[in-house]
């Protein structure tokens, strides 16, 4: 919570649209690539006709998930490779023979470019499989994952790691008062600001219905405690979802234990977080 916000996570339909306009983007650089060889091979001046905007796309990429941007980076270092030997190529207007070690180069990279766009589109489609499609938030799926390698680098750096695990107050009462379509919008409204407000490297999770995990490396307890009481009371200070509903939080916090098992630290601050509902809700509540 210290100003900066964390990366935004696309919306699964935003993922999808963006896997939809790379594949045109790639169309249009094989369209490029087909029309480039033609050229060079039949002397045809077709190159100047089949424009490729997969540049375009390479630079509008911002909101791709993280685990996707080295694909992007590659991608685009094998994308820029290409356009620069395909340059190069002599074309057959010229009467110049290729060299067969420069077009073997050009078979190369036009190699190498298709692995690379197969490996993004891989990774894109991966990552559809790991946010939650209400939220936008990162689900359950990857989450044991990323926090296994969250607690190796915890125990690398000998530093600490705070779990919150964080349930809305009396969220049936919502549905039942506005409707699922309420809830949901509360659900989403809850997600984007707990989202900004936390720091890059920060994580959050879907854990299920209105549940959510927070993981804050690098913070010990006392300091965990005092940054999910801020949020707590921005949370019930703010209305939330389209009918602009006041809502309360709990938290249960634990430590990420280095030597346990992930789910003995996640156990551990769902028992916290029971403990705050048991004492009355809206607050946070550690393990002793
Ligand atoms: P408590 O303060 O003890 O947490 O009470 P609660 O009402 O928040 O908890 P409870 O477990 O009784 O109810 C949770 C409700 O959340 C029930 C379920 O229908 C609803 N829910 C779960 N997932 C979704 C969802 O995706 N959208 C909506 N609108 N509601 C959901
Ligand atoms: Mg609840
Ligand atoms: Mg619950």
């Amino acid at each position: 919570m210290d100003g900066r916000f964390a990366e935004p996570v696309p919306e699964s339909t935003e993922l999808l649209e963006l896997i939809h306009s790379l594949s045109d983007a790639l169309e249009s650089h094989y369209d490029w690539l087909w029309a480039t060889q033609r050229s060079v091979v039949c002397s045809e001046d077709a190159v100047a006709s089949a424009s490729c905007r997969l540049d375009g796309w390479l630079t509008m990429a911002g909101a791709v998930p993280h685990e996707a941007s080295g694909a992007v980076a590659q991608l685009a270092e094998r994308h820029c490779a290409m356009h620069r030997i395909a340059a190069e190529l002599p074309r057959a207007r010229d009467g110049t023979r290729i060299p067969v070690a420069t077009f073997d180069a050009f078979l190369a990279a036009r190699k190498a470019f298709k692995d690379a766009a197969v490996q993004l589109e891989r990774a894109l489609w991966n990552s559809t499989c790991l946010i939650d499609a209400l939220t936008g938030l990162r689900n359950r799926q990857g989450m044991l994952l990323e926090l296994r390698e969250e607690q190796h680098r915890a125990l690398r750096d000998e530093r600490s790691c705070s779990l919150a695990m964080m349930d809305i107050d009396h969220f049936k009462a919502i549905n039942d008062g506005h409707g699922h379509g309420g809830g949901d919008a509360v659900l989403r409204a809850v997600a984007r600001l707990v989202t900004r407000r936390l720091r890059p490297y920060d994580r959050i999770y879907r854990y299920g219905g209105e549940e959510f995990l927070l993981c804050l490396p690098d913070t010990e307890a006392a300091r965990a405690a005092a940054i999910m009481d801020r949020l707590r009371e921005e949370i019930a200070a703010q209305p939330m979802g389209a009918g602009g509903l006041c809502i309360t939080v709990s938290f249960g916090l634990a430590a990420l234990d280095p030597h346990r098992p992930v789910e003995e630290s996640i156990a551990r601050a769902d028992q916290a977080l029971y403990s705050a509902k048991a004492q009355g809700r809206n607050r946070v509540v550690a393990v002793g």
